[in-house]
């Protein structure tokens, strides 16, 4: 089972100062921060998977890449753009999330296979429309029109990529996107996309999906799966049906979530092999908008705020050398919290973080290094390097399935 994980431009400085918490003033940001792939000493996934929509910029707003970086892509090609070693593989896609809302993809297939074979990607995903709707029942008299439209047009689309893509057939895999509602709509379009030629099927649309319904799609589709089909499951974990996805031809998928769980999650922000915990939160008087505002207003003290801030940061570096107890970093949370008003009370949660510690047992490269910086959730470089950490664990709990 192969995971891709999703670029979205995020890198970490190396050379960051979390004592000060300042960027180096030599710091070159394309060439000295470093992604994921880069900073751990396992690999951290096995491939990468590029959207145009990320990179080009899209109706919804703006991409993640600058012109100059964009450039450099398609100049480079996508292996030398990531500093990719050996061995991980390459998928672009359209990110057709990116233009759900649109009546059509904004894309032509010239368009897609000169991103695609322009950047060098091993293997790229045809046009596709996304169904928002999934309704085991409708036939495809009984569905939403809007629903077998969209279906129509991902296989028009999927019919003139791949009689597009033959010229490059040496060096690139052309991938057929299925789109459905349905068990058997997802399996009428997997039937039709092998007739056409495809060997690799990516599964869209199931993002929304109960596992449960994931899983009576994959029922449905082994009914016309012809053997050496590949599924992937685009922007799906469920690592606790992964075993069972695989029994069905799924051998790839691709997801953001462990990463962003670490900074965008209520809860589970540090993952673990067997658990998740809460990130302790400290966030910087300077970069937090409403405690400025109280500030300004009279109702915090300034100088209280930052001493807190600096007193609870303090104390949670000297909980790993035994000068604190937890209660002492406890109480100063507890601290932070009333003078920096937050709304939400984590401290319950954070007594059971620090208490299990994790970041003390884990073997990645990052948690080795950082040691007890890597739970503060504070800021873009710790909190992304704790999402690279959760990749690291999202490969290990791979890496321990029945099925690869
Ligand atoms: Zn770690």
């Amino acid at each position: 089972m192969k995971f891709y994980f999703p670029d979205s431009q995020d890198l970490v400085s190396p050379s960051y100062d979390f004592i000060h918490d300042e960027y180096s003033p030599l710091r070159v940001r394309q060439r000295d921060d470093k992604y994921a792939h880069e900073v751990l000493g396992e690999r951290p996934y096995d491939g990468m998977l590029v959207s145009k929509a990320i990179v080009d910029g899209s109706v919804k707003g703006s991409g993640k890449y600058s012109e100059p970086q964009r450039a450099r892509l398609y100049r480079l090609g996508v292996k030398r753009f990531f500093r990719l070693p050996e061995g991980i593989a390459t998928l672009g896609d359209c990110g057709a999330f990116n233009y759900v809302t649109e009546a059509e993809p904004p894309y032509t297939v010239e368009e897609v296979l000169d991103f695609y074979v322009g950047c060098g990607f091993e293997a790229g995903v045809s046009i596709d429309h996304i169904i928002l709707a999934y309704d085991s029942a409708a036939s495809v008299a009984t569905a939403d029109p809007e629903w077998t439209r969209r279906q129509a047009i991902s296989l028009e689309f999927a019919r003139r990529f791949w009689d597009a893509s033959q010229q490059y057939a040496k060096h690139f895999v052309p991938v057929g996107s299925a789109q459905g509602w349905s068990p058997a709509s997802y399996a009428r379009s997997v039937a039709e996309l092998q007739e056409m030629g495809y060997q690799r099927i990516a599964l869209g649309g199931m993002v929304p999906l109960k596992t449960r319904d994931i899983l009576d799609s994959l029922h449905a589709i082994d009914d016309v799966r012809v053997p050496g089909t590949e599924l992937h499951l685009l922007g799906i974990t469920r690592v606790e049906a992964m075993d069972e996805f695989a029994r069905h031809g799924v051998t790839s998928f691709d997801s953001t979530s462990a990463f962003r769980q670490s900074f965008m999650d209520d809860r589970k922000n540090y993952h673990t092999e067997q658990a998740e915990y809460v990130a302790i939160r400290v966030p910087q008087v300077d970069g937090n908008p409403t405690l400025k505002r109280a500030i300004l207003a009279g109702r915090v003290s300034g100088r209280e705020a930052i001493a807190t801030e600096r007193e609870t940061l303090h104390r949670l570096r000297g909980l790993e050398s035994g000068a604190y107890s937890i209660s002492d970093v406890l109480e100063t949370l507890a601290d932070y919290e009333r003078v920096s008003q937050s709304k939400n009370r984590y401290l319950q949660q954070y007594a059971r973080t620090l208490s299990d510690a994790p970041w003390r047992d884990c073997p990645c490269s990052l948690c080795r290094k950082h040691g007890v910086e890597m739970i503060i959730f504070r800021g873009t470089e710790r909190n992304k390097r704790r999402g690279f950490h959760n990749l690291s664990v999202l490969e290990r709990k791979m890496r321990n399935l029945q099925y690869r």
